[in-house]
């Protein structure tokens, strides 16, 4: 097909829109039955411009990443110097200032102790690389039979493998994959949430399973206080706590899995800043280059670094091919820069009020199950599933970009976004689940 032919620009699009529906796989969905997508023209700011004009305030920050908005003069400046340099060159054996000067920016900013970084390219596999750091530190002490992870329920931590095999064993893809898949262990989701009072409790079926199976466990991974698309749940800081105590009494890793919750989402740097702890190996990616490319890390403590290359085989086993990409890694110092530079900590503290003031009005519709604020984090959780196509329609025709699944409909927008902005996001939210749940009671 001829892409190119001078006809009105609203055809040229159906014809896109049509290849794309007959011919690409978008995010968990089926070939033959796709669901509808919109065309992206540009984007600037908070707001995506779509193909036949219309602006959407984006609520979604394109999962997690684009933390400084979109066409941020600064970083577009970074990527388009470093292209003129370097845009790529292996790993092997070669090194580049972008690469150095990220190490440096991340063990400078992330919880004490970890200093040996790890670059790697997206998220699932800086879990697999984590994953495959635990078992090696067992294997290098010539300790056989330590190779199984212990994780809590409700978690997300990617689509490869092993990072698929410590999901929420319901919400996850355990079922399809039986078989092939290895099996771990699943402590209870924390029920006590963020501001609650603590309950001892809390921390029991955790503890037990450690108790019972800690000589065949290397190490515990976990999602810190944000469990994030597993169901979008704030949890107690002392339950981290907890955890962090156990693994060191039992000898076991910690990996904290701050995809999704690193660089300032929560209101603090890290997820277990709120706790006051350091993982062992911590996974960082998502908002990490500001949303401009792909790129993800794994740092670990000199205590990792030094047992893995101690013993056999003496080096640790894994080297992408784009490990350290010099455009993603100096677009990820820019983006570091530009977080501290700016008032972040009080800029958060203002979406949350904003999001907390903004979606009170959710709270009473019959339907809603609840509604929960952490940082730049707000969630409307609702008794059952939206209809996908036709909320994602609604919200689209109400002028914002909000993707739920399942019951949950939330939004973690872009730290720039001004307080009006904010307001008619969450407003379009509201309006859209009132007239979804009034329609479903209407069925
Ligand atoms: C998104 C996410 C991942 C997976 O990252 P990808 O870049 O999508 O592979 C892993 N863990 C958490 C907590 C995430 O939110």
């Amino acid at each position: 097909m001829s892409m190119g032919m001078p006809n009105s620009s609203v055809t040229d699009a159906a014809r896109l829109l049509q290849f794309d529906r007959e011919h690409i796989w978008h995010p968990y969905t089926s070939i033959d039955n796709p669901l509808e997508v919109f065309l992206v023209e540009s984007a600037d700011g908070v707001r995506l411009r779509l193909q036949d004009g219309r602006e959407l305030i984006d609520g979604m920050a394109s999962w997690w990443s684009v933390i400084h908005g979109y066409n941020n003069p600064e970083l577009t400046r970074t990527i388009r110097e470093q292209a003129g340099r370097l845009s790529h060159v292996m790993f092997g054996g070669l090194t580049h200032l972008p690469a150095i000067e990220l190490a440096k920016a991340l063990i400078d900013i992330v919880p004490k102790g970890l200093n040996r970084v790890f670059f790697c390219d997206s998220g699932s596999v800086a879990v697999e690389v984590a994953m495959k750091m635990a078992i090696q530190y067992f294997f290098a002490q010539g300790v056989t039979g330590r190779n199984k992870f212990l994780t809590i329920r409700s978690g997300y931590h990617g689509d490869t493998f092993h990072a698929m095999s410590v999901c929420d064993p319901t919400t996850g893809m355990h079922q399809i994959y039986q078989g092939v898949l290895p099996q771990y262990f699943f402590a209870d989701a924390p029920s006590c949430r963020f501001s609650d009072e603590w309950r001892e409790d809390d921390i029991f079926s955790f503890r037990q399973l450690l108790t019972q199976q800690h000589r065949s466990i290397c190490a515990v991974i976990l999602e810190p206080i944000v469990q994030g698309a597993g169901g979008m749940r704030f949890y107690h800081p002392e339950y981290l706590r907890r955890v962090r105590q156990l693994c060191d009494e039992f000898s076991v890793l910690l990996i904290a899995d701050e995809i999704a919750t690193g660089f300032g989402r929560s209101g603090r740097l890290f997820g277990c800043d709120h706790a006051g702890i350091s993982p062992d190996i911590l996974c960082l990616g998502k908002a990490l280059t500001g949303g401009y490319m792909t790129l993800a890390a794994v740092l670990a403590t000199q205590e990792v670094g030094r047992v893995i290359s101690r013993g056999e085989p003496g080096v640790f086993m894994h080297g992408p091919t784009f490990m350290g990409n010099p455009l993603a890694c100096s677009v990820a110092v820019r983006s570091i820069q530009l977080l501290l530079d700016s008032n972040w900590q009080e800029n958060i503290a203002r979406i949350e009020s904003g999001l907390q003031r903004g979606l009170e009005p959710c709270r009473n519709l019959p339907g809603v199950h609840d509604v929960r604020v952490l940082g730049a984090i707000g969630v409307v959780e609702l008794v059952r599933p939206v209809k996908m196509a036709r909320i994602q329609r609604l919200f689209v025709d109400n002028g914002v970009w909000i993707r739920p699944f399942g019951r949950l409909v939330y939004v973690m927008p872009p730290y720039v976004i001004g307080d009006e902005d904010l307001a008619t996001l969450t407003q379009a939210l509201c309006r859209v689940v009132e007239m979804e749940l009034s329609h479903e009671q209407q069925l």
